[in-house]
């Protein structure tokens, strides 16, 4: 099979479909791979690297549309890509599409088969494509809370780890899930003092015997909510309920009850965000400050540091794309249940469920 990886022409997108450790196995396993030129020049991947490990360089993306059988991408198609798709090709990459109707329609009329990473579930239900931008975020989040801190950041100029004879800041991580419990790492590895606040007592229980006596554990409520959150120097918002808006866990007034310069970072602003003051930022200009607390609310982290993000996230799609390379979409698809559920659109029909019932259509 041919498979194509154009430079991804997204606003500030740095990220590539492939990796060369990537390329190199799909050229031991008989394919040909076609990578645009510079598609990897924003996480300081070189064309030569691209060649040693097997791949053909392209100077323009329409020859890699023409001729791939499969395009693997990271962003959702931007318009003049989905102008290329061919009818029967195959697109892997990030689609989002149960809120971008322009898209729906563009890969419906294109018919090519679209999978998405992120409706692909692991037998646990989880999401393993979403999973590494997850843990970016995580860990992400402390690093740029501390920043918030300091005092030309507008912060209330508190380092997070204290000093000997100083006491070191109080974090409050609200979700212990992936993102939340990389922000916990990172927050115990720098020495602040680290309480979760979790809905999941089973959860709570494996943070528990995961971090021990570093942490604190508290199961959610409005009231536990309210009173951590008065004396954090810092509270990061990780929270998730599958398929909904993220619940507005902390008010405008439990705002107010905070120290001036404290900070907050909400992960979950791609889901609407859990501060009741949250607005989704940029990293152009990624803080505002309301109610006297600096806010960090960017809905693309893992924009930020693209290098580590992408090989993160080939780490998770090399078995997937392997597996649609050496079989093909049809035969992959139809000996992996899970995988199957990554096909959004498929000969101009909308073929997974949540994204139609997003818009209102059946499967
Ligand atoms: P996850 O499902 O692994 O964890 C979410 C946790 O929130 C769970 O443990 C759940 O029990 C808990 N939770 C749900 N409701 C709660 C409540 N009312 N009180 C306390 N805890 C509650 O999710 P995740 O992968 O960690 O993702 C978290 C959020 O981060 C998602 O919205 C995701 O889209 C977002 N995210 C954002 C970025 C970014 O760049 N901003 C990057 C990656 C992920």
């Amino acid at each position: 099979m041919i498979v194509g990886v154009p430079k991804e022409i997204k606003t500030l997108e740095f990220r590539v479909g492939l990796v060369p450790d990537s390329v190199s196995e799909l050229v031991r396993h008989g394919h040909r791979v076609l990578v645009q030129a510079t598609a990897g020049a924003g996480i300081s991947v070189t064309d030569e690297e691209y060649v040693r490990a097997g791949a053909e360089i392209v100077a323009d993306a329409a020859k890699i549309f023409a001729a791939a059988d499969m395009i693997v991408k990271v962003k959702e198609p931007q318009p003049q890509e989905i102008a290329m798709l061919r009818p029967g090709q195959t697109l892997f990459t990030y689609l989002h599409l149960a809120a971008d109707q322009k898209q729906m329609e563009g890969l419906q009329k294109s018919k090519a088969v679209c999978i998405a990473y992120e409706t692909i579930p692991d037998a646990q239900g989880r999401l393993p494509l979403l999973a590494p931008m997850s843990e970016v975020a995580g860990r992400m989040s402390v690093q740029v809370g501390a920043h918030c801190l300091e005092k030309e950041a507008g912060g209330s100029g508190i380092l997070l780890g204290g000093v000997p004879g100083v006491p070191a800041a109080e974090i409050v991580v609200l979700g212990g899930g992936v993102s939340g419990t990389n922000a916990i790492r990172m927050a115990v590895g720098m020495e602040a003092q680290v309480t979760v606040i979790d809905r999941s007592i089973s959860r709570l229980r494996e943070l528990d015997e995961m971090f021990g006596s570093r942490i604190q554990t508290l199961y959610s409520s409005t009231d536990a909510i309210a009173r951590s959150v008065a004396k954090a120097d810092l509270v990061i918002g990780a929270v998730l309920v599958p398929g909904a808006a993220a619940p507005k866990l902390v008010t405008r007034a439990m705002l107010r009850s905070m120290r001036p310069g404290s900070a907050v970072v909400d992960i979950a602003i791609d889901q609407g965000g859990c501060f009741e003051t949250s607005r989704p930022t940029t990293h152009a200009a990624p803080t505002f400050v309301e109610e006297g607390v600096v806010h960090y609310c960017v809905a693309n982290m893992p924009g930020a540091v693209p290098r580590t993000s992408t090989f993160a996230l080939n780490n998770a799609t090399r078995p997937y794309v392997l597996a649609l390379a050496d079989k093909g979409w049809k035969k992959a698809l139809a000996e992996d249940t899970l995988l199957r559920q990554g096909l959004n659109v498929w000969d101009g029909q909308i073929t997974n469920a949540e994204v139609a019932a997003a818009f209102g259509v059946a499967s």
